[in-house]
This record gives C-alpha cells, structure tokens and sequence, in this order.
C-alpha cells in the first residue's frame, strides 16, 4: 500500500515515537511524517533518563538520527502540545495522531513528609543530573550526610552508582557539568538502597546490578540472612535472571572491599514516613513480609537518617487536555485511543521495558494503523497548515537541522573522553542553532 496523500503527526521524539515512525514508512511509504517535541532536542528518555555513564546505550541515538533524516519525516522541536498546539487541533490537521508523549510524573510515596525540601523524585533528579533542562535550577542540597534511593529497579541503581562514582568513573560520561560538581562535594557519604519486597522480587536486571560491585570507592552491602537459596517458583523466561541477581548479592555479602563508602542493600523494607520538621533528615521504614503475593507491613520499624531521598517508584503519564486517561496511561485499547489517535510506548503501556521492548510494541500499533488507515483517503492539510498556526503563535520551531548544530556544539565543547556536554537551558540550545 502507498499513501503519498497522507500526513501523521508523532506526539514525542522518545524510541516509542521513533519506532513508531520507521514503521510508518515501511507500512505506508509516501507518508508524511511530523514528529513533535516539547524539547529541542530529540530522544526522550535516551538523552534525558538513560544513566550519563551509560554511553553504549545511548549510542541507539545514531539509528533514531536515520530515522528522522528520511524523506517525508520532520521534526518540530520546542513545540509542546498542550501549550502551542492542543491534540484537538493536530487531530484536525492531520489523518492520524500517534501520542509517544512517555511517562513523565514521578509515582508519590503517598507517605507523611514527602514533600519535606530534600526528597525528591527520581524524574526530576535524574532530570537535573541528566541535563534536562526543566531541572537545571534544581540545585538539591547534598551537604548533609546519608542518601537513601527508594526503589528496587534499575532507575534506583543508576541513582546509587551516580552519587557513589567518583569524578574519575564518570569522565566518559555526559553527566550535567553542574550536577558532577555537586555529587563531587556533596557529603552523601553512605548510601541506603530500599525496596518494600525482596531480593527474588527485585526489578533490578542483572548487568545493572553487577555495576555495583565494581565501584571505586563505595561497595554494596547486603545481609546474607535475607538472600533465600533459590529463586522459588518464578516465570520461567525471567528465573535465569533472578538466579544471576542472586548469584550477585551473594557474592555482595560475602564481600570486603576497603572503599570508604558503604551502599546498602535494604530488602523487605517499606518508607512509611520521611522524618525531618524544616528538611528532610531520615527515613522510617517498616520491616515487610511475603504474604499472597504482596509485601505486607510487620509493625516492627527502623529508623534511616538522610539528608538526601529519592523514591524511584515509577511514573505515570500526566494528563493533557484531548487524551483520555486511565490511571497512569493514555488510555487504550491495544493503541487505539480514539478514530485517528493511537498511543505508543510508556503513554500507551506505563513505564515497564527497555528501548528495545518499545520497538515490537510500535510495530504492533503501527500494523493497526495501516490497516485502519487502508481505505482513507487522506488530504487532511498536515505539516503546512501546523507552521501557520505555529508560526501565528510566535512559536520558534527546532528543525532537524537545528538539532544537529545543537548536537555539534554540545560535541565541540567536550574534551576527551567527555562525548558532550549539555547546555543547561532552553535558551542556550536555542542560541546554538542562530
Ligand atoms: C531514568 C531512566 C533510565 C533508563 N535507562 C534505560 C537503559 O539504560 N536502557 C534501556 O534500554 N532503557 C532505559 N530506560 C527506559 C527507556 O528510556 C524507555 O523504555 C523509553 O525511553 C520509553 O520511550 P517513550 O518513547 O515511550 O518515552 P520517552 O523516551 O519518555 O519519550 C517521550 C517524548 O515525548 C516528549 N513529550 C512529552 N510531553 C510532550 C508534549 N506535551 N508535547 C510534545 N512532546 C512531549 C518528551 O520530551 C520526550 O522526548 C530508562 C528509563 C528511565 C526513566
């Protein structure tokens, strides 16, 4: 099938949205394609979430870069829907709308003292750390010691091995030049590293974990008295990764490195008060067993001081005007939203997988697509019509090209091994691209 008539609007340049635009093009070439973002830059969570440690990973960004230089694809950064254009209108505008806006509201404690000065979200701190730039002025207190990260996945891990490396590990990274300062003075010192359930339960995937073992000057700390021997009963594609993970921590506990920073492992502990009047200063956790599934309160409780938390909980995807939710997604129905909208990614399924899972999961919504769409006769009036209506707005569009002489700045101005480094603001990016 060809569709030369036919224009779609991509609601985030994040892998779901980019995913969802290669298959685009298999499945209907001749499409047009407008790939929308409230940032300047492009990729979503591989720029602004993927750990700055993690460069191979975010080495996808060369595909996705292909991607958006194919013909009939463009990219309109700085635009946000909900601000310069409202979902009803790229409905009208265009033959269909696919929402791969993510997932990007931190999941609450919905614990007393949350929102003490001194806890924080994981989103917004790995925002700050990240580069982001809703999070430069973030600036979080790290003069008092003990930093307790809530949360047994992989998000909390990266939060562990970012406030523990020194600024030597993190040289072959693109951490904020700020944030790397900060964690560098900061006296965070001992790190607590809680989840409500247990070491088998753990989202953790082994690779991740395993970094913890080789830090230069914090190891992590585990008690042996809570590592089970088997994992038990668990989905049978997951046991070879519970067993790695176990195999991990015990190797943990049993060891006795002479780096002066200690990460410790917390299990069966469940946050049910941030402590602190002016400011955080520590973390009750209740003592939690397995019962039917769910981790369940004992009474018994201890006490953890901090001058730091961050609950690496999840996310949920916040609301915009046009969409129709359901809990913390768009809601759906295997991506179909509404005649014409469709949803992909973590707005279409919450914040569960890798890059790679999104990529089956666009393909998937993008077959229904093309099967709906096989009788329309397209003519909507697409991407020109949007750059009138955003141009009547003052609006100041981030083109492709506008990105890559941002990308070429933030590139010019590291020194080796530092692949980039970020601009901090919006203002600075768009400075890049006069
Ligand atoms: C901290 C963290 C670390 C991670 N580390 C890894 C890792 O190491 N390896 C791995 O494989 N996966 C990792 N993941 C998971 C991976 O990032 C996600 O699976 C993936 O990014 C989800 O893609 P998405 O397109 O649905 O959302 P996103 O990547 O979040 O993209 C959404 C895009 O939509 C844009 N947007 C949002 N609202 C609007 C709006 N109103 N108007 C216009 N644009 C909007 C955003 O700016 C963003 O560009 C990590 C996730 C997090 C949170």
């Amino acid at each position: 099938m060809t569709a030369p008539g036919l224009s779609i609007a991509v609601i985030g340049s994040g892998p779901s949205g980019l995913y969802a635009v290669d298959g685009l093009l298999r499945k209907l070439p001749g499409v047009r394609v407008d790939v929308i973002d409230r940032l300047p830059t492009p990729y979503g969570l591989v720029r602004g979430g993927v750990a700055p440690d993690h460069q191979g990973t975010k080495a996808i960004v060369r595909q996705f870069g292909r991607t958006m230089g194919k013909e009939g694809v463009r990219f309109l950064g700085n635009v946000e829907v909900g601000r310069d254009v409202s979902v009803d209108e790229l409905k009208g505008l265009y033959d269909a709308v696919v929402v791969a806006l993510g997932a990007y509201e931190d999941r609450r404690l919905g614990i007393p003292g949350e929102d003490l000065p001194g806890v924080h979200g994981s989103w917004s701190f790995v925002g700050w750390y990240n580069g982001h730039p809703d999070f430069a002025g973030l600036n979080p207190d790290l003069s008092r010691p003990g930093a307790v990260v809530i949360g047994n996945g992989n998000v909390a891990l990266d939060v562990c091995r970012i406030l523990a490396k020194t600024g030597g590990e993190l040289a072959l990274s693109d951490i904020a030049p700020a944030a790397l300062a900060a964690i560098q003075a900061g006296a965070q010192g001992d790190i607590f590293l809680a989840g409500r359930r247990g070491p088998v339960e753990a989202a953790f995937t082994p690779a991740e974990l395993g970094e913890l073992g080789h830090l230069s000057r914090a190891r992590p700390v585990v008690d042996a008295v809570v590592l089970p021997e088997g994992v038990g009963d668990v989905d049978g594609r997951e046991k070879p990764f519970k067993e790695k993970n176990l195999e991990l921590l015990r190797g943990f506990a049993a060891g006795d490195g002479d780096q002066p920073r200690r990460i410790h492992m917390l299990f069966w502990a469940a946050p049910v008060a941030i402590l602190g009047t002016d400011r955080v200063e520590g973390v009750r956790f209740e003592r939690t067993r397995l019962e039917g599934g769910r981790a369940v309160g004992t009474g018994e409780t201890f006490d953890v001081a901090a001058g730091l938390v961050v609950s690496a909980i999840g996310y949920r995807t916040a609301p915009l005007d046009g969409l129709p939710m359901d809990g913390g997604v768009v809601a759906n129905a295997d991506g179909r939203v509404a005649p014409g909208v469709y949803a992909v990614g973590w707005a279409k399924r919450g914040p569960s997988g890798t890059i790679p899972t999104n990529r089956a999961d666009s393909l998937a919504v993008v077959d229904l697509m093309a099967a709906d769409l096989a009788d329309a006769a397209g003519g909507k009036p697409g991407g020109a019509a949007l750059d009138a209506l955003l141009a009547e707005r003052g609006a100041r569009v981030v083109s492709f090209a506008d990105w890559e002489k941002i990308d070429a700045a933030e590139v010019a101005a590291a020194t080796d091994p530092c692949p980039r480094v970020k601009f901090a603001t919006v203002a600075e990016m768009l400075a890049a691209t006069d």
